[in-house]
């Protein structure tokens, strides 16, 4: 390891081993990524290339090592390389890599699941969260026989055509207003509403009567910063659109098995339709799901008649990951994340306030961000407004001190079991100066 941060050195700002590996990326992957906020355009210079991960720590291409805080955007809740899921990953591997039949990991993950969360009757195993809420919508209007979904803006969920207008993440790190390539009968049958508020879905639920096949929402959003849904929001969704003969499609990709045993729905008990979920349930591997009321799910091909389908749906190597990670996932390892959490965020605010900067911690769960204003964030419009430069100054300040922060002010933070006392240290030693770099930093 070159110059360890902690000695009070900071890394040096350039990173030659992972521009090099930038530069020959650029070459045959558009931007250098296969995903954008992964190129650091919101914050500048050069993404590090990881070339492994142990615990709560990634070590990059010019071997520097970085506490993590992004968990490969939320899967890794165990740290990287769980010794666990690693034995059932070899395990698994052992027997081949893929079948195409059905197989028995895949029904033990269902199972796992539905165990866990009660309106989860039936689920349908996918690859990816996008392919989950893909489908969710594709079932929600085949079961209803309309046309019209409500999503609201800065809520990502994936990059789904009709779902991409006003998203969040990366489509808010880039400022996107729409994207080349969706139709307008795609982006027509759309409506986007402000988040937090129900009167403009009662609204347009007036305005569309009989049209509208469901909301989706994320179950409580990460992809604008955290900005939990205000008390009673999430039950109003549900009550508009019992009302009005439309599914609630909860998306719990980011939330599900994170911020509790049973996800969000673990916390506001509010009883989805649909849901769909991924990341910490493939234990770092690509599985997702779709799932909820049998009565809705039997219609899905070959029970019923609509038609999703997936090579490696169900893939042998990540439904042993994925069920490997969730059993680990007791009450005693959600104590111990939100714990780190709630230190974490109590160290940042600390750090924060002591330089003057006006900022908003939010959390869901363990779930958090920092926003640099001083206001409540309530929406996408709110999140807008914070003070991105600040956010900009501070990653690179925790950059070079060896912590590893999400590119962008847009993204929620993530911990995991395996941050101790020695990375939480890290963290606490890196913000001193972070919190200066917001406090001394101007808008161009
Ligand atoms: N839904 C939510 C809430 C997400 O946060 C994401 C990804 O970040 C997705 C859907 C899409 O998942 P994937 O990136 O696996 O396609």
């Amino acid at each position: 390891m070159s110059e360890a941060p902690s000695s009070g050195t900071p890394y040096p700002y350039d990173a030659p081993a992972s521009q090099a590996l930038f530069d020959r990326a650029a070459a045959v992957t558009p931007g250098g990524v296969n995903s954008p906020v992964r190129a650091f355009r919101a914050v500048g210079g050069t993404p590090r290339f990881m070339v492994s991960g142990t615990g709560p720590y990634l070590t990059d291409a010019d071997g520097r090592e970085y506490v993590d805080l992004v968990c490969s955007w939320g899967p890794m809740i165990l740290g990287h390389s769980h010794p666990d899921v690693i034995a059932a990953v070899q395990d698994a591997v052992s027997r081949g890599t893929s079948f195409g039949t059905p197989g028995e990991g895949e029904v033990a993950l269902a199972e796992e699941m539905v165990d866990r969360i009660e309106p989860l009757e039936q689920v349908r195993l996918v690859s990816s969260g996008t392919e989950a809420t893909m489908s969710a919508i594709r079932l929600a209007r085949g079961f209803t026989r309309r046309t019209k979904v409500i999503k609201f803006a800065g809520c990502y969920h994936g990059h789904v055509d009709s779902l991409l207008a006003a998203a969040g993440s990366g489509v808010a790190t880039f400022a996107l207003p729409d994207t080349p390539g969706v139709t307008g009968a795609q982006a027509g049958d759309t409506i986007v509403l402000p988040y937090n508020d129900l009167e403009s879905v009662h609204e347009a639920f007036h305005r569309h009567p009989g049209e509208i096949a469901c909301v989706i929402t994320e179950a409580s959003p990460g992809n604008m910063g955290v900005v939990p849904p205000r008390p009673g929001f999430n039950e109003g969704l549900r009550d508009a659109c019992h009302k009005n003969g439309a599914l609630y499609v909860s998306d719990e990709v980011m939330t599900g098995f994170r911020t509790s045993r049973a996800g969000w729905y673990g916390v506001d008990g509010v009883r989805p339709d649909l849901m769909t979920f991924g990341k910490v349930m493939g234990g770092g591997f690509p599985a997702a799901a779709f799932g909820g009321r049998a009565d809705v799910m039997a219609h899905l091909a070959p029970a019923g008649p609509v038609y999703q389908a997936g090579t490696l749906s169900g893939n042998p190597i990540a439904t042993a990951a994925g069920l490997a990670q969730l059993r680990l996932l007791d009450e005693a390892a959600y104590a111990k994340v939100d714990a780190v959490s709630r230190t974490v965020q109590t160290l940042v605010t600390e750090a924060l306030t002591k330089e003057g900067v006006a900022h908003r911690l939010q959390n869901a769960s363990n779930m958090f961000s920092v926003f640099f204003t001083d206001r409540e964030v309530r929406n996408y419009e709110d999140a807008k407004r914070q003070e991105s430069f600040r956010f900009t100054a501070f990653f690179h300040s925790m950059l070079a001190r060896g912590v590893y922060l999400p590119p962008s002010s847009f993204e929620s933070w993530f911990v995991s079991t395996a941050h101790d006392e020695q990375a939480v240290q890290r963290i606490a030693d890196a913000l001193p100066a972070a919190a200066r770099a917001a406090a001394e930093a101007t808008a161009e």
